[in-house]
């Protein structure tokens, strides 16, 4: 008997934890009788279907989720057609809180597992072995053609196998783990606020499989818990482990509710490596309308503050959310939200869209917030009472130039300048996404040069008489990434005698002294020219505060050499280190 569990998911660095888990659950009992398959999106359907074919299970099992839902859709309509005798099942969030109805659609499917899997898998598995497959009323936790089967009891989290066996399948892939399941919380959007109660695994079971994590040296470890912090002591123990375990490499990434971080917690987590954790913070809305009718308890101040005191460290990147078509925020109030999350300068700002979820608590009330949402998944709002869909494709132009500018971290410092010129940020990339639509410049993958280039004719005519320093400006930030190979057309040319005698010069004497790149004293002057860029600059484009100060009153100065060592980079913002070769910037 073969039963294969199949995941497709968004991008091949990621895995699926579900069918590990359903996996690991019964790999004492059942190890001969599973197998798992994981896909991409990407992939073609057809190839997927080929697949499948051709490892001839008795019984397949898909994990569903909103992305990944149209192409299992695509291979529920032609699977049958090809594997007349394999049962199907389904299971996970996309099919559990509307499993009668998903079972009307499609013929094919044999039953639903619904929530929870683990324990009803191995049910479903000591079945098919015991070729005692017609009748599937007796196992809990299932809907089936004759309606649903007993609820299944909550699972104890502590009771389930550890999911990774060795990293060699997973390697370069993004690893996820789960130490907590539930989540305190009622986000009216969400479907983790109709999931039982919060239950936390084991802590020295925790301890135990970090080692594991740590000592494999892992590069990234995700944290599926929904609201990690939502246990206090829970939080501490795991914190405090990866504090003292450190191995220099690993990076956690966890989703925290910032406002109930409290100063212990501040305190360690100011101690962690830089790059150790990563944390992802939803906002949402700071309307206070939008956050009362969504359910969502947040004390903003307290959300304001903890974030600024964990960015003083500069020790963990830190992302924030926010949710566009929510009741009660219209464009102008959606603006004054964005304003205030860019206000707490996140490393990275996720401008998202409602997505109206078959069995979250939001979906009861679309007649009444006048919510339209697109037939197809990922189901995302077109409209609301607050909203029109004009304000829903502006605001995905904004998002697509704050995706291009702010998030991809190149454009840090000509950013910060170009801000002073409008009454808000979100007014800035407002105005830059009419300047892409206008001349007709959105292309699928712009290079960097471009979205530089581009840049430059904007500010050209929106912060006008400012070229020679947004020239500079945009030269520091592209050399802070990379060190270019083809030097852009808007840089300064270097190819005068002053600037080659200078490199020249510098490097030599480099190769003597050391003094600026101690670590690489095992290369000549050649290498290290190779290695490293050095830049004239006539105005301080390094110092943001600088620049903000004497905006209205920049003169030009003698030139200025600054150095970009890519050996040695920032560990969240990636960025090369500077030098200004007559002492350290
Ligand atoms: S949005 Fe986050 S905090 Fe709110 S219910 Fe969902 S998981 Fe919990």
């Amino acid at each position: 008997m073969k039963f294969l569990l199949a995941a497709i998911n968004a991008k091949y660095i990621h895995s699926n934890p579900a069918v590990y888990s359903l996996y690991a659950y019964s790999r004492d009992k059942h190890e001969q009788s599973m197998e798992i398959a994981e896909y991409t999106i990407n992939q073609r359907t057809e190839d997927i279907l080929a697949q499948l074919y051709e490892r001839k299970p008795d019984a397949i099992g898909f994990s569903c989720y909103i992305w990944n839902w149209n192409v299992v859709r695509e291979l529920l309509d032609d699977l049958p057609k090809v594997l007349p005798e394999t049962d199907i099942w389904l299971g996970g969030p996309q099919v559990s809180f509307n499993a009668p109805q998903i079972l009307d659609q499609f013929p094919c499917i044999k039953g639903i597992m619904v929530g929870e899997g683990e324990v009803t898998f191995r049910e479903l598995l000591d079945r098919y072995e015991k070729q005692d497959t017609e009748d599937f009323s007796g196992v809990a936790g299932l809907c089936l053609r004759s309606g649903f089967t007993a609820e299944r009891d909550i699972t104890d989290l502590s009771g389930l196998p550890f999911l990774y066996n060795d990293t060699e399948t997973f390697s370069n892939r993004i690893l996820y783990y789960e130490s907590s399941r539930g989540c305190p919380y009622r986000c009216s959007y969400c479907l983790s606020s109709i999931d039982k109660k919060v239950r936390l695994r084991d802590i020295d079971l925790v301890r135990k499989e970090l080692d594991f994590f740590l000592s494999n040296k892992v590069r990234q470890v995700k944290f599926v818990d929904r609201t990690f912090n939502c246990v206090h002591e829970h939080a501490m123990a795991i914190w405090q482990y990866l504090y003292e375990h450190d191995n220099g490499v690993t990076n956690f990434h966890f989703e925290i509710s910032a406002d109930i971080i409290n100063d212990e917690e501040l305190e360690l987590l100011g101690k962690l490596r830089p790059g150790q954790i990563q944390l992802e913070i939803g906002v949402q809305s700071v309307n206070e309308e939008t956050l009362a009718a969504i359910n969502r308890k947040m004390d903003l101040k307290r959300l304001e503050d903890v974030v600024s005191r964990i960015r003083k460290n500069h020790n963990i990147h830190q992302h924030l959310d926010l949710i566009a078509g929510l009741p009660y925020e219209d464009y102008e109030s959606f603006k004054n939200s964005f304003d205030r999350v860019y206000a707490m300068k996140p490393d990275q700002l996720q401008l998202g869209f409602l997505k109206v979820l078959s069995g979250a608590p939001i979906s009861l009330k679309i007649q009444e917030y006048g919510i339209l949402y697109t037939k197809q998944p990922p189901y995302e709002v077109l409209c609301t009472r607050w909203l029109s869909y004009d304000d829903v494709i502006r605001l995905k132009k904004v998002e697509e130039m704050v995706e291009q500018y702010y998030n991809s971290d190149q454009f840090g410092h000509v950013l910060s300048f170009m801000e002073q010129a409008f009454d808000s940020p979100f007014t800035m990339f407002e105005t830059l996404a009419a300047f892409y639509e206008e001349k007709g410049y959105y292309t699928n993958s712009p290079s960097r040069a471009y979205r530089y280039e581009v840049l430059l004719e904007f500010t050209d005519i929106y912060d006008s008489g400012m070229r020679e320093i947004y020239t500079e400006l945009l030269t520091y930030d592209l050399y802070l990434r990379e060190n270019m190979k083809s030097r852009p057309l808007f840089c300064r040319s270097l190819t005068e005698d002053v600037y080659k005698r200078f490199r020249h010069d510098f490097y030599r004497e480099e190769e003597q002294t050391r003094c600026y790149l101690p670590e690489l004293c095992d290369y000549d002057s050649r290498q290290l020219s190779g290695m490293t860029h050095l830049e004239p600059f006539s105005y301080p484009v390094w110092d943001k505060e600088e620049l903000m100060r004497s905006r209205n009153n920049l003169q030009k100065q003698e030139d200025k050499y600054i150095l970009f060592d890519y050996s040695k980079r920032d560990p969240l913002s990636k960025e090369a280190a500077v030098y200004q070769v007559n002492g350290k910037t």
